[in-house]
């Protein structure tokens, strides 16, 4: 029996409230009881912030076992529930709500069990670090107290301990090579190993993935493959083979690239198959590179760790501290730090633990020999394998064009974009600009430093480079000429400066009078309320184009020292003073680099006001938009500002990635049109350096005609919400759980999982709810897949970033067909792109990655439900070939959910088939 704390519990589900005495048995209470009794005495629970939203009682407080969890293992994965949490320690599952309180109290004995156990392998730092959160009162710290016990010898503090990075010589070019088939063909039944059976479809696709290692042919001309593969045709050792044997022949580094941290994470393991954890010399062959906003920055933990953080914020510190020091990486976005812990702690204190603003102090930074992003930054530029995401290598791509000779070295080459449909997207977001208040005011805090009453290190531009200031007038001279010219920007309070009507400065006045544009000529009325609102950049009145003129001028004020700076800064590294050591000049480099794309940054801006009241540019589209969210008193607004978007994102991206690069291929399992590829080349950019791509394609061998059915609900009216909630209700009840909701509205899912989830967790059925759960994405999906009598509703992000095999997922429902939102941006490229065609191609593009959820393996089986009266056919091919299609009526398809999907081949009733 395992030992178990005597202290209260407290579980609330949707179905109720539960109560165990410390000694006595567990009953079931009333809301307002549970929230007496953790008022009194600390209670044992798991997730306040969950149970906190389930009492409707947002003060809870209490002793979470999430973060005793965290700081006896951190680094280790949880689901953050009680069913996870008792998978993590080894106990047993509670089968129901009222054995929850019993497992809460037992999993507080283990993990208090596990600090005075002799082999606890977190031992290290535990005791120090439960000093700093005793005299912080954080409620575990006295319980642990008893249990922890003082080192022989005193413990080496965080800083100390962790290791250094190497630098190393840069990498020579790759070899130029050329990879056989038949070594291909070997190094993949190596990869899959001698048992597995010989799949044809990943050989084809591994040797036509080979082609894009080939030497190419002329400068600007990289090979371009695009490669379908259809879901479990293996793709990922597909292209792993040759990669592996490219980088190995080759001396160079190939890079994979993703849209979801999920597929970063499979890939990481996959990996281990092609190269090992370590080479001889230490070095990584395999790095997960991510965008420096991920990674923990030391000098913003030691700066909360001694007082900049205060309250809960510095119990987060400290725990994120023990996390640290047993880190992969110091990855804290999607990396081995639970996405939960953040959550716990409400505030937004691991984006201030980050390296968000571009603060970096680089050589100047006492940690900068541990930095985590240092590590991952030069790891990466020798490594075999680099794992990254599709915004950074574009990136990273664009900064080598204008970056010193370690950018250059970064710069990929040859690429794989795993998950490529979703390029397009990325490369919109990347190549866009965006001159908005949230924007403006970071461009001023990192020139200006914080505003007084904010604590913590940030400094501003004068701080990081006093040295150069006082040895170097002119550059001197700048640095202050840079700061006077920044108090043009947004400042602390603009938002509200705005809502009254009294702007500060030149790009207040200019985002005042956009926001007031706006107003104006809205016309969404009440449907869309609480949600944000844009007008084009045509036709605008007089007073938006004179505060565009005055911010223009008002940047060129910025730009002009700035780019003095970088001259004067340039010029220090080249004629080096005696006073230049290895570690200031690294230093000035790093403030160069960061000063050039400002400067760039800043330009895009200026050019985007240049063209406000003139002739509309055919290649972009410009908009004016204020950014608000829903609250309970309609809106909340959170930004302001001017918007531009290349009419084709490609355009920028064939330029910047494509034509630099020797081989870039784009894959996906839904990278064409059905059988169409023309979209596909459209949107790979190929054709803008006049490159027309290699195909490939692979089919799935998934037996989808016996596996899955399309089941096209045609009795459940738009905008019927309580129709829309019963039939939601009734499908995760025929199913049993295992459902996951598709949503365009976020509206529309929250009144939807209002309207059903208690009586769901009366039967039994737990449903999650993204945008209503306190709790991130990645857990969400987690806790979905860890128990398969949970629901879960969605929008997007859920579309196409899970990855649940197995029973966790037999049926998605999509509350109707997913139309793209008529913004001003979709408009112009609708108009572009052949009208409802266009439409049309984004909407098969949507359900084939939202079927794509369902079946995972050659095992999985399910529906594939939507509810929509006029379910176009021309929409049908969105389907993979000769999967059943039936439209039926909510009552019928409750039947086929109810009975499963037998695996025995489509029903004599399906009405609407697909051409196989
Ligand atoms: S080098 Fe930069 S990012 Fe790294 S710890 Fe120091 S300040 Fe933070």
């Amino acid at each position: 029996m395992p030992p178990q704390l005597t202290l209260p519990a407290l579980h609330a589900s949707h179905a109720g409230t539960w109560l165990r005495e410390p000694e006595g048995p567990t009953r079931g209470c009333s809301k307002g009881e549970a929230i007496m009794a953790a008022a009194d005495t600390p209670v044992l629970i798991v997730n306040a912030p969950l149970v906190a939203t389930r009492l409707g009682y947002p003060d809870l407080s209490g002793l979470d076992l999430l973060e005793l969890f965290a700081f006896v293992h951190p680094a280790r994965f949880c689901v953050p529930t009680p069913r996870g949490l008792a998978h993590a320690l080894d106990l047993e599952v509670p089968e129901t709500d009222d054995d929850v309180p019993g497992l809460l109290q037992r999993a507080a004995g283990v993990l208090l069990a596990r600090c005075g156990a002799d082999d606890w392998a977190e031992r290290e730092g535990a005791w120090s670090s439960l000093q700093s959160l005793v005299r912080l009162r954080w409620p575990w710290a006295q319980v642990l107290a008893a249990h922890v016990a003082r080192p022989e010898r005193a413990e080496k503090w965080l800083f100390s301990r962790l290791p250094e990075w190497e630098e190393a010589p840069d990498r020579p070019a790759p070899g130029q090579v050329l990879i056989e088939e038949a070594e291909i063909e070997g190094q993949l039944a190596h990869l899959t190993g001698s048992g597995a059976e010989r799949r044809e479809g990943q050989h084809r696709y591994a040797r036509d993935v080979g082609k894009v290692f080939a030497p190419r042919a002329g400068r600007g001309a990289p090979h371009v493959l695009l490669a379908q593969a259809g879901t479990g045709i293996g793709k990922t050792l597909g292209y792993l083979a040759p990669a592996s044997l490219w980088a190995a022949a080759a001396g160079g580094t190939v890079w994979v690239s993703t849209y979801t941290k999920n597929l970063q994470r499979q890939l990481r393991g996959e990996s281990r198959r092609a190269w090992p954890e370590r080479r001889a010399d230490g070095t990584q062959p395999v790095v997960v590179r991510k965008g420096r906003e991920n990674y923990l920055c030391l000098l913003n933990l030691e700066d909360a760790l001694q007082g900049g953080f205060a309250g809960r914020a510095a119990i987060l510190a400290h725990l994120v501290a023990r996390w640290a020091a047993y880190s992969r990486d110091g990855d804290m976005i999607g990396g081995d730090l639970p996405g939960w812990l953040g959550t716990l702690f409400r505030k937004r204190g691991i984006a201030a633990l980050t390296d968000q603003r571009g603060e970096c102090v680089y050589a100047g930074c006492p940690h900068y020999r541990k930095c985590f992003i240092e590590r991952a930054a030069r790891a990466s530029a020798r490594a075999d394998l680099v794992i990254a995401n599709h915004a950074l290598v574009m990136i990273n791509a664009a900064r080598a064009g204008f970056g010193s000779g370690r950018d250059q070295g970064q710069r990929p080459t040859r690429i794989v974009f795993d998950e490529g449909h979703h390029v397009f997207d990325a490369a919109d977001s990347t190549f866009a600009a965006a001159l908005t208040g949230q924007e403006t005011i970071e461009l001023r805090r990192w020139i200006v430093g914080p505003e007084r009453k904010n604590r913590g290190r940030r400094r501003g531009l004068a701080a990081r480079l006093a040295d150069v200031a006082s040895y170097d007038e002119a550059g001197g001279e700048a640095i202050e000429a840079a700061l006077e010219a920044a108090r043009a920007l947004p400042a602390d309070g603009w938002l509200q400066r705005l809502q009254e009507g009294e702007p500060l400065g030149a790009l207040e006045r200019l985002l005042a009078a956009v926001r007031g544009c706006v107003y104006a000529r809205d016309e969404s009325g009440g449907q869309e309320a609480g949600y944000g609102i844009e007008t084009e950049a045509a036709g605008l009145p007089g007073n938006v184009i004179e505060a565009a003129q005055d911010a223009r001028a008002a940047l060129a004020a910025i730009r002009h020292p700035l780019a003095r700076l970088g001259a004067r800064l340039e010029a220090i590294v080249e004629d080096a003073p005696d006073w230049l050591d290895g570690q200031g000049r690294a230093r000035i480099e790093g403030a160069r680099h960061s000063l050039a794309w400002r400067i760039d940054l800043v330009l895009a801006w200026e050019a985007l006001l240049d063209r406000l009241g003139g002739p509309a540019d055919p290649e972009f589209v410009d908009w004016l938009a204020v950014d608000r969210s829903p609250n309970d008193a309609g809106a909340r607004e959170f930004d302001v500002g001017i918007h531009r978007r290349w009419l084709d994102p490609m355009k920028p991206f064939a330029r910047v990635v494509l034509e630099p690069a020797h081989g870039v291929m784009l894959t996906s399992a839904t990278l064409r049109d059905g059988e169409d590829w023309e979209s596909a080349i459209e949107r790979s950019g190929a054709r803008h350096i006049e490159i027309e791509p290699m195909r490939s394609h692979a089919e799935s061998p998934f037996d989808y005609a016996a596996r899955a059915e399309v089941l096209i609900v045609t009795d459940v009216r738009r905008g019927d919400m309580p129709g829309l909630a019963g039939a939601y209700a009734r499908l995760i009840e025929a199913a049993g759980g295992g459902v996951l909701g598709l949503f365009t509205a976020v509206r529309r899912l929250r009144a939807v999982h209002g309207r059903i989830a208690d009586r769901l967790a009366r039967a039994g059925l737990p449903l999650y709810a993204q945008h209503v759960d306190p709790i991130d994405t990645g857990t969400l999906v987690d806790i979905f897949r860890d128990d398969p009598a949970t629901s879960l509703l969605g929008t997007d992000a859920l579309r196409d970033g899970v990855d649940v095999p197995g029973r966790s997922l037999r049926c998605v429902v999509m509350e109707q067909v997913p139309w793209p939102r008529p913004d001003i941006l979709h408009r112009a490229r609708r108009a572009a792109h052949g009208g409802s065609a266009y439409d049309d191609r984004i909407i098969r593009a949507r359900l084939a990655q939202a079927f794509g959820r369902l079946i995972r393996s050659r095992d999985d089986s399910g529906h594939f439900v939507v509810l929509s009266p006029a379910f176009p056919s021309r929409l049908l091919s969105a389907f993979p070939a000769g999967t059943p299609v039936i439209r039926l009526t909510l009552a019928e398809a409750l039947q086929r959910v109810a009975a499963g999907v037998s695996g025995a081949g489509a029903d004599s009733q399906a009405e609407d088939r697909q051409p196989s």
